[in-house]
């Protein structure tokens, strides 16, 4: 059974998300990376699932053990799924989560079509040559407000207005938010899945 599993990120925030959410399915411990020194992988790829996989794959291979990768993004309908797998860094480096949100009104100036979603997908292997990687993922529907609304959450959430509400993200509770996001959902999925393996 699956009970140490190692994060391919260092974010406090994730680990205390997917910590609660995976302690019920026997999984204990749950080790960021950079506490065994492992270095953050490349993501070159073009596909969120490849650079999730690339990830987790990395973290397994230099830590001997199960490990579990995500990746997510903004995709915006108008702009051909952009700003994608570049979110983090859409407006350049360093990257800004500002500088980003002023990017992306720019490049939606005068466009009618708003619609947008987040995407999150999650990779677990069980070893780094895991010919059969568990995988997760889910989308968060919105569009993009005509100017940034609201303190709270990260990245273009000040921009992001999910379907069904009438504040942005950043406007959100986070409790709210990490009940429904495209992280949560994809979280959820991979509980699922991991307890269909266990059955
Ligand atoms: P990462 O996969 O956590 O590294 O996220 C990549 C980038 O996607 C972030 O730097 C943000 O720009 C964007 N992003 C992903 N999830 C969210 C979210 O929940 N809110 C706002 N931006 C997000």
């Amino acid at each position: 059974m699956l009970t140490q599993l190692l994060l391919a990120s260092n974010n406090a925030g994730k680990l205390k998300e997917f910590s609660a959410l995976l302690a019920p399915l026997g999984i204990s411990q749950i080790v960021p990376q950079g506490q065994l020194g492992i270095p953050e992988a490349e993501e070159p790829y073009g596909t969120f699932i490849e650079n999730a996989l690339a990830k987790a794959r990395h973290a397994s291979r230099l830590s001997g053990l199960p490990a579990l990768a995500d990746d997510s993004g903004l995709c915006v309908d108008a702009l051909g799924g952009a700003p994608g797998v570049l979110s983090a860094r859409y407006a350049g480096e360093p990257k800004s989560d500002q500088r980003n949100n002023e990017a992306l009104l720019a490049a939606l100036d005068g466009t009618e079509n708003r619609q947008a979603h987040y995407y999150c997908v999650l990779v677990l292997v069980r070893s780094a040559e895991d010919p059969q990687p568990i995988i997760a993922d889910a989308v968060w529907r919105g569009h993009i407000l005509p100017a940034a609304r609201g303190e709270g959450g990260f990245g273009y959430d000040p921009l992001f207005q999910a379907q069904g509400y009438e504040i942005s993200v950043a406007e959100m509770a986070s409790a709210e938010k990490n009940r429904i996001s495209h992280r949560a959902q994809a979280l959820a999925q991979l509980v699922n899945r991991l307890q269909a393996l266990q059955k």
